[in-house]
């Protein structure tokens, strides 16, 4: 699949539920109405929408939410894409999850054949842990972090960074990754869904904490891509990587090579733009996949240059009205 920009789609993110055993702050309204069941995808449905990105052209899957992990018998969905790593249709298969339910599945999604998961971690103070997350415990995490390197995978934390809130604990952060053989990515917060707070407030932008950074850490410029939009640093004295997600002060559109779709099957062209297609219609229209394949490819053909972020103080309306946890991260 290429865009009209002349990008190659091989990266598609799916959000498997839109419901979370968290609700974070940036990310969700404390008192969250979520999706009627039969708006959401079936698992049959999930595999279908996968196995027509593999055919044409896909070769990383992330599955993301809202939790996938709460979703009722997800590992029938990961199970079944263990068999197209198997088979070589696909080549990555990973998932970014709040780690509530990894001491649970770690083992099980190391068997699936997932090698590198994300897991979102946004404080190491259990007090400010349990308020950020509003309902999160963070030994519950750290558990399910420890049980995912047990089981061999490889843990890249996420840390959104928030004014106010966590700012004091990126180096601590730092350390406490690079003791245990992680890479870190910090990102700026993101104007999607109503939260019912003013999110300029909470607003850090990256380019002043990595120069506060580097007055106590030694980053060197790396070449190191991951398949998403994060600038990666080496981390001199840990060892690791630092990567920093800057969707609102950094383009990285012109290299953008994903969709996302949602657990409702809407195809998302741009995390930051409005454009989609609706593929739960023609899933549920026919058993044939052929009017699948034909609206995800003309979908294509219609992918936005780039996005239209940004996060304006006193804003009353964010850029993008649908959640995060809707579209998945
Ligand atoms: N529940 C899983 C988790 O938290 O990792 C997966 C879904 S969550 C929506 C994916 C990522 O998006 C998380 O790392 C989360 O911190 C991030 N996120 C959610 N809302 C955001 C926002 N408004 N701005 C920036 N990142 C956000
Ligand atoms: Fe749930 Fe992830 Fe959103 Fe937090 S960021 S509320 S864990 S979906």
């Amino acid at each position: 699949m290429i865009d009209p920009y002349g990008r190659s789609i091989t990266y598609l993110r799916l959000s498997v539920t839109d419901r979370c055993d968290f609700r974070c702050g940036y990310c969700m309204a404390e008192t969250m109405t979520f999706l009627p069941k039969a708006e959401v995808l079936t698992l049959e449905e999930l595999e279908r929408v996968c196995h027509a990105f593999i055919g044409l052209g896909v070769a990383k899957l992330r599955i993301t939410g809202g939790e996938p992990l709460v979703r009722r018998d997800i590992m029938l969905l990961f199970r079944a894409l263990g068999r197209r790593l198997k088979d070589g249709t696909l080549q990555t298969l990973t998932l970014t999850t709040n780690g509530s339910q990894l001491a649970r599945y770690a083992g099980e999604l190391a068997a699936c054949g997932v090698r590198r998961i994300n897991v979102s971690l946004d404080s190491l103070d259990p007090q400010r842990f349990e308020a950020i997350t509003r309902r999160g415990h963070l030994q519950t995490v750290l558990d399910g972090i420890t049980a995912a390197r047990e089981a061999g995978l490889a843990v890249k934390i996420n840390t959104v960074a928030l004014k106010g809130i966590n700012d004091d604990e990126f180096d601590e952060l730092i350390a406490w990754c690079g003791s245990r053989g992680f890479d870190l990515c910090l990102i700026e917060t993101m104007p999607m869904g109503a939260i019912g707070h003013d999110r300029a407030d909470r607003y850090l932008p990256l380019k002043g904490v990595q120069a506060d950074l580097e007055r106590r850490w030694t980053l060197i410029p790396s070449l190191h891509r991951s398949d998403g939009p994060a600038r990666y640093m080496e981390i001199a004295e840990t060892g690791r990587r630092i990567g920093f997600i800057t969707p609102l002060s950094h383009n990285f559109c012109a290299s953008c090579n994903r969709v996302r779709v949602t657990c409702t099957g809407t195809l998302y062209l741009c995390l930051g733009q409005e454009d989609s297609a609706d593929l739960r219609m023609p899933l549920r229209a026919s058993r044939s996949d052929i009017p699948l394949v034909a609206t995800i490819e003309d979908a294509i053909a219609r992918k936005p240059k780039g996005h239209a972020f940004a996060v304006e103080r006193g804003a009353t309306r964010p850029a993008v009205a649908r959640f995060m946890s809707h579209t998945g991260g």
